[in-house]
């Protein structure tokens, strides 16, 4: 299974913010998406970083609750590991596990067209091991 699927059953829309806006802000909007992170990127979008859940618990355990008002650029991730729509999910499972994070932004021509979580992967897996009983169950009635 390719990333094209995950994308084209969940959707290709993403939750986004810009490099100025805070980490009050940003806690605010992934409270409200219930999402997990927030993918920062610019009007044409490109991806300029990630920030997570982790990032802003990291922040104000350093900061104290002074950091909820500092820009998401002080603490996004610039260095973002993408996908890209023809990957199989098992290689988005391999970065993920290798770069320990749970969210993958996908891009086509550097442009964002939508993200993989780690529960889109559990999801595909889980679809995938009740085909494959459904089909020995089928088999063995039918033996
Ligand atoms: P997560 O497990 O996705 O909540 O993120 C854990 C840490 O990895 C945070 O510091 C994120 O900013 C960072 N991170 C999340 N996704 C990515 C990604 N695709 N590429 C690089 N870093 C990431």
């Amino acid at each position: 299974m390719t990333v094209a699927l995950i994308l084209g059953g969940k959707g290709r829309e993403v939750v986004t913010t810009q490099p100025h806006r805070t980490l009050s802000e940003v806690a605010a909007v992934l409270a409200e998406k219930g999402i997990g992170a927030i993918v920062v990127s610019d009007a044409s979008r490109a991806v300029l970083g990630i920030l997570s859940e982790r990032d802003i618990v990291r922040a104000i355990a350093r900061g104290g609750a002074a950091a909820l008002g500092e820009p998401v650029s002080r603490h996004m991730t610039a260095k973002v590991t993408t996908a890209t729509e023809d990957m199989s999910v098992n290689d988005v499972m391999e970065l993920m596990t290798h770069g320990r994070f749970r969210h993958v932004p996908v891009v086509t021509d550097g442009k964002l067209i939508g993200l993989v979580s780690i529960g889109d992967v559990v999801k595909h897996h889980i679809n995938e091991i009740e085909t494959e009983h459904r089909a020995l169950r089928e088999y063995i009635a039918t033996a």
